[in-house]
């Protein structure tokens, strides 16, 4: 099936892709890696009458270290994610659930961006960045029409000591003695907030 005619726009810049956005408001819809939307607008479910890519806009792709923070751009597809020795050594869910979506095609073309503001609940970034407490600039609460997702931002891990200690047992309430570990922690931090304001 084919989609529904639109008119195409491919913008160089944000504020030029925001202009075409208040401009043609809820006629209008962006794209980035079109494998959510494409078949959406194939079945006529979606039937913008204006796309516009973002897939021109500069800094919107690339994996990044801020201050002990990592930082995603929306445009980042799934096999960068998938690929990024960054993330291998830092945060390795990440390369490993980018590896289970889809097929290559998929992760050649979608983003994490687009999976996050599509925000189907059986997709896999809206579980790893919830489970993580990612900061996703533009929808930390939620997406409002209109609204670009530019930046998904994720703290870091460190291992920390865990002290031993005396507790109960929840369900006898008997007294145990917990031993001392080494235990993951995640640090939103301070830096990546900053990075994204
Ligand atoms: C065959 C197939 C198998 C798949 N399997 C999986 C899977 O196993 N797991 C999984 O999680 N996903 C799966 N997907 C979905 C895939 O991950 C998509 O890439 C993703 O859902 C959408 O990303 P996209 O970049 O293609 O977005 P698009 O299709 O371009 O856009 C999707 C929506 O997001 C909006 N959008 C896109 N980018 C932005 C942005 N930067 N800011 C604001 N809004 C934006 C668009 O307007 C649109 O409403 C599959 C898709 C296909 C076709």
């Amino acid at each position: 099936m084919y989609p529904a005619p639109f008119e195409y726009y491919a913008p160089n810049t944000i504020a030029e892709a925001l202009s075409l956005l208040s401009q043609h408001g809820a006629d209008a819809k962006v794209i980035a890696g079109s494998q959510s939307l494409v078949p959406l607008m194939k079945f006529r479910l979606a039937t913008p009458a204006h796309v516009i890519d973002l897939r021109k806009v500069p800094n919107l792709t690339g994996i990044r270290e801020e201050g002990g923070a990592l930082v995603i751009g929306a445009l980042t597809t799934h096999r960068t994610i998938e690929r990024s020795e960054t993330l291998r050594k830092k945060l390795p869910i990440l390369p490993e659930a980018a590896s289970a979506i889809g097929d290559p095609q998929v992760r050649n073309q979608g983003t994490i961006g687009g999976s996050l503001a599509h925000a189907d609940p059986s997709a896999d970034w809206p579980a790893v960045t919830t489970a993580l407490d990612a900061t996703v600039n533009a929808i930390k609460a939620s997406l409002k029409k209109g609204d670009i997702v530019t930046l998904v931002g994720f703290g870091s891990f460190y291992v920390a000591k865990r002290n031993p200690r005396a507790g109960r047992n929840p369900r006898t309430n008997e007294p145990i003695k917990i031993k001392g570990a080494k235990v993951p922690k995640f640090r939103p931090g301070k830096a990546l907030k900053d990075a994204l304001n």
